[in-house]
């Protein structure tokens, strides 16, 4: 068997605001409501919530959401400490995790918590080769 990774306080706390988020998510089409909550290595807090479109693929999931928010106040890739998420993350914000770097995931999932890296969620990843 592989060793469950346990939640730290701090772990506990990122869910908590995630669950929180996911009140705020705007999904009249899906009812589906996802929040995340974003933690950076300084100790700043962002949340986000899914966001639907009538034009179904003009949706935001909440993980993208909390990074765009994250972003447009300056983090930047490496600068994220860890991102919780009340589901577990689509293939499309997965790509966004591991553009920044995120090494501590955290999604609810069958029942419990899961913890991994970005790149553990993403092998093989597409990245621009410089
Ligand atoms: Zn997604």
């Amino acid at each position: 068997m592989n060793e469950v990774p346990q939640t730290t306080p701090a772990d506990d706390a990122l869910l908590a605001e995630a669950r929180s988020a996911a009140a705020q998510a705007y999904a009249p089409y899906s009812q589906f409501h996802v929040g995340a909550a974003l933690r950076t290595r300084e100790g700043a807090l962002f949340t986000g919530a899914n966001v639907e479109n009538a034009s179904y693929p003009l949706g935001v999931c909440a993980e993208r959401t909390v990074l765009a928010r994250a972003a447009s106040e300056g983090v930047r890739p490496g600068d994220v400490a860890a991102v919780a998420i009340t589901a577990s993350p689509c293939g499309g914000c997965r790509q966004w995790l591991l553009e920044f770097r995120v090494e501590r995931v955290l999604f609810d999932h069958d029942g419990g918590v899961e913890i991994r890296s970005a790149q553990e969620l993403l092998p093989h990843a597409f990245v621009l080769d410089e």
